[in-house]
């Protein structure tokens, strides 16, 4: 099995004392919990305390101010991260507002954007969202309709974004829309748009599954973008955003294998602890098999992402394993969150517990960032018809 190295093991203390020491007191003085939303100014916290520590950029490049980490090593810390136990742990490494979602836009970016977006953003003074999916648009992400036309020195942007994550507190999202004459992939350009201009609406009237507060839609009415916030050339747009498709599907799994590592550890304790007639409930068989199968299930997802990230470093194509990945791993971590619910039982139903939380949240990732069905036809596709 994979043993992260010295460098990324010191990273991995030294999150797991800066949660201990600073992060978990800050959630007890907020009265934070699983079920609601977290206010920006708690998030804000985090995401310059992390920085001054410097972890929030640790996924970037070391010639970008990262950690210069493995992918392997990437998964190991992301992965012991979440596996703190902390409801604040993705905004440790930025991965709701910051570094990871801009790592790769530093090639593209002109020297002007790296000094006055990209770098407040890698300094946790300002947070980014990612903006692609429209309401007609999800799955089938290149049929966005968002316009941007050319007007003198700006583009005029008009349209609307579905389910973003973390464009209620972003100050900038990084936002596709079409330039070209017609439709499709070629014809889209990426931009950075500040969200507080005119004419940007952000509404987060609803919630999802795993809470609300984290996401909203965001409508562009006659909004005036300076040429010089294009990134990179016009109609590159989809192929940069989707240009890290591959590792970003194997990135989503260390974060499913910290969650269901989490449910497992939470259930061993519970089973060990909880007496029912006369005795813990691990005694009883039927829960014992249920914690030998998360535990199976585990080490086999973990055993696969750690293999691919081996493959990746060593300079191979996972193009298909990645997928395999991020298909595998979602599906296996939400029967280990059931499981976990099932032997917490009317404990593991209760708004605001851990495994409660888990399980709605590993559920939500069956769909997210791509879903099972379209995991398979990229694997399909790769299987089927190999480059
Ligand atoms: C909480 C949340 C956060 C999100 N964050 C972001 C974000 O930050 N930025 C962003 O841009 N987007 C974001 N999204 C959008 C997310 O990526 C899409 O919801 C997802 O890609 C699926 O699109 P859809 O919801 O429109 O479903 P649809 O595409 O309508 O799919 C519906 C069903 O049809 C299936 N289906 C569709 N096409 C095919 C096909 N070709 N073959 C087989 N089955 C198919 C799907 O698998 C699914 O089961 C977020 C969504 C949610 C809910």
């Amino acid at each position: 099995m994979y043993q992260p190295s010295e460098k990324a093991r010191g990273i991995i203390e030294g999150i797991e004392g800066f949660v201990r020491e600073e992060i978990r007191p800050l959630e007890q003085r907020e009265g934070l919990s699983w079920a609601e939303p977290h206010p920006r100014q708690v998030l804000q916290q985090v995401w310059q305390r992390s920085c001054e520590l410097g972890y929030y950029n640790i996924m970037l490049p070391e010639t970008i101010g990262g950690a210069g980490l493995s992918v392997a090593d990437l998964c190991a810390v992301k992965e012991a991260t979440v596996l703190t136990g902390s409801m604040l742990a993705p905004h440790i490494l930025g991965e709701l507002s910051g570094p990871p979602r801009i790592g790769h836009l530093f090639k593209v970016a002109s020297p002007v954007q790296v000094e006055t977006i990209l770098q407040p953003i890698c300094k946790a003074q300002k947070a980014v969202c990612f903006a692609l999916t429209e309401s007609e648009a999800g799955s089938d992400a290149a049929a966005i309709q968002t316009r941007a036309r050319l007007e003198g020195d700006h583009y005029v942007l008009n349209g609307g974004k579905r389910f973003i994550s973390g464009a209620p507190y972003a100050d900038i999202a990084v936002l596709l829309a079409v330039t070209g004459p017609g439709t499709g992939a070629q014809n889209i350009s990426a931009f950075f748009v500040d969200l507080k201009a005119p004419g940007v609406r952000i509404e987060s009237d609803y919630s999802v599954m795993s809470g609300g507060g984290a996401h909203g839609d965001i409508f562009l009415d006659e909004v005036r973008v300076p040429v010089t916030h294009r990134i990179g050339e016009e109609g590159q747009g989809f192929k940069l955003a989707m240009g890290r498709i591959t590792l970003n599907r194997l990135l989503h799994c260390p974060t499913l294998l910290g969650l269901a590592g989490l449910a497992l550890n939470l259930s061993i304790d519970y089973a060990r602890t909880r007496k029912q007639f006369g005795q813990p409930i691990a005694m009883f068989q039927s829960i014992n098999h249920m914690i030998a199968d998360m535990a199976t299930e585990l080490h086999a997802a973990r055993s696969m992402v750690y293999a691919t990230a081996a493959v990746n470093d060593s300079g191979g194509d996972i193009r298909t394993q990645a997928p395999m990945c991020k298909l595998f791993v979602s599906e296996t971590a939400f029967r280990i969150a059931d499981r976990a619910v099932q032997i917490h039982g009317g404990a593991g139903l209760l708004r605001g517990h851990p495994v409660e939380w888990i399980f709605r949240a590993t559920r939500m990732m069956r769909i997210l960032t791509g879903t099972s069905e379209i995991q398979r036809n990229t694997i399909a596709k790769g299987v089927l018809m190999p480059a």
